[in-house]
């Protein structure tokens, strides 16, 4: 099927050409006729699938007939993060660019008076995160009784977040007539109540999430101890010859520790996570895009759908504690045919996470060993106090992951992945930057004699390695080698 075949008109094509996509999406193809005919749409599809021009396409047709009035909303699109809610709006520039839709778009840690303005004026969409939308109500600066299209997008990401009762006020504020676009990566039973509450005999289309990642991405899992995962990162980018890379943590915390850690290493690095201010968010990310920050140390959520051209690596300092998160996290590189590397750093404590996505991706990750690592680095700083990331040590043999000691913070650690995270409305006093917490100590370096064979692969080579497979290879071994896919 083409672009043509979908009932869009020329200008929109025309838009979607300079964007070079030759064909739709199996999303578009399947939602754009459905939406264009004005039907409500409940879709299962996550980022990645182009399901973002799934709705503005034909949202930018229907919206070219017609005006904005003063301070009324004819569209609104509920995003639950604010780089999403940014990332659909630039979605808008480039699909509507021989339109004239005015549009706001409404998140949080941006000063209010630029986005009042915008209001005012009235706009054609609403692109907002639910609380900064619900502030902007509340006082009074917008109109919701004119929308006749909503979208809920990433609802399963609002209800992790616990954005679902705010979803649900805005939902009360609409007119009851009006069409509807639902999307979610998943439907549990409550997304699925959300959908047949807001839904009114929707067309249901789904498009399955990749349970691969794509054959361009080279992976590899190094296991290593606990207090090493710094140096041993700290090496394979050496090793890697990166050019830009995202380096995940599964904690907000750790996201600003690892991120400071590698700056006292000299390393061209920043940190993307949901506390820091929104100002400084953008401002990061456009640096990262533009090539002037070299790594971006991040959590899930803030760089959850980020598109990013061009990526040479993708490093998990955390093994994600979701599988699904595995594959959104390396499919940040690897695209658009390109190829793109992406490392693992596992300690003993994340078999079982490396399990399930093994499981998941239906084959084992190439185990890798970084030279050099003291592989009995956890005995070694046992008896030296607070060592990685401020930690104190945990007692050998101990292997519960959860919930890590954290008794010398002033901050309670929040896991950033948005199942564990406590809900969290979008709003003004939810934005400031909190106070710093982190009086983690930078640990002593790890000194480790430089072998030319690890003493992983001594030590478990015999058992088949730590997660029972074969033998890893050096790092080095991996480069310019496709090994998954
Ligand atoms: P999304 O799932 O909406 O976040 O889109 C993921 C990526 O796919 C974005 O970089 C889009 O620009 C891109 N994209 C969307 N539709 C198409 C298409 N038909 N052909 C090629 N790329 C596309």
């Amino acid at each position: 099927m083409n672009f043509t075949d979908l009932g869009l008109s020329a200008d929109v094509l025309r838009a979607v050409a300079d964007a070079g996509y030759e064909k739709p999406t199996p999303i578009q193809e399947q939602a754009i006729p459905f939406v264009l005919m004005g039907r409500d749409v409940l879709g299962s599809a996550q980022t990645g699938t182009g399901k973002t021009a799934g709705f503005t396409l034909p949202m930018i047709e229907i919206l070219a007939a017609g005006r904005a009035r003063a301070r009324m909303a004819r569209s609104l699109i509920l995003e639950p993060t604010r780089e999403l809610a940014a990332q659909v709006a630039e979605n808008f520039e480039i699909y509507g660019k021989y339109h004239k839709l005015t549009k706001a778009l409404l998140i949080g840690g941006v000063s209010y008076g630029d986005q009042d303005k915008l209001l005012d004026r009235g706009v054609d969409v609403l692109i907002a995160t639910p609380g900064r939308l619900l502030d902007h109500f509340e006082r009074g600066r917008i109109l919701l009784n004119d929308v006749k299209i909503l979208v809920i997008d990433e609802a399963d990401r609002m209800l992790d977040m616990g954005f679902i009762p705010d979803v649900e006020k805005i939902v009360r504020l609409l007119p009851p007539l009006r069409q509807t676009l639902f999307f979610s990566a998943t439907m549990p039973p409550e997304i699925r109540r959300l959908a047949d509450a807001f839904l009114s005999n929707p067309k249901e289309v789904s498009v399955a999430p990749p349970a691969s990642p794509a054959a361009t991405v080279t992976q590899g899992l190094v296991f290593v101890p606990d207090r090493a995962k710094r140096e041993a990162l700290r090496r394979l980018i050496g090793i890697e010859q990166v050019k830009n890379s995202l380096i995940f943590c599964n904690r907000k915390r750790d996201v600003d520790v690892l991120f400071r850690s590698l700056k006292r290493h000299g390393f061209n690095a920043a940190a993307l996570h949901g506390d820091m201010d929104q100002g400084t968010r953008t401002q990061t990310l456009e640096s990262f895009k533009r090539g002037e920050i070299q790594l971006l140390v991040c959590s899930d959520v803030a760089a959850r759908g980020l598109d990013i051209d061009d990526m040479s690596h993708v490093f998990n300092f955390d093994v994600p504690m979701h599988a699904e998160d595995y594959i959104h996290r390396i499919g940040r590189t690897g695209r658009a045919g390109k190829s793109g590397r992406a490392f693992t750093l596992a300690t003993s404590d994340d078999a079982k996470y490396v399990a399930a996505i093994e499981a998941l991706i239906g084959k084992p990750i190439p185990r890798v060993v970084v030279e050099g690592i003291d592989m009995t680095a956890d005995a070694a700083e046992d008896g030296r106090g607070h060592a990685a990331g401020g930690r104190k040590p945990r007692a050998r043999g101990h292997r519960t992951r959860e919930p890590r000691p954290a008794s010398h913070r002033t901050e309670q650690p929040r896991a950033e992945h948005p199942r564990a995270e406590q809900p969290r409305a979008e709003q003004p006093r939810a934005e400031q930057p909190r106070p710093s917490a982190h009086q983690a100590r930078e640990p002593a370096p790890v000194v480790a004699p430089q072998r030319r064979v690890s003493p992983q692969r001594e030590s478990h080579a015999a058992s088949g390695g730590p997660f029972g497979h074969d033998d890893p290879v050096p790092a080095f071994l991996l480069r310019g080698r496709r090994v998954a896919g």
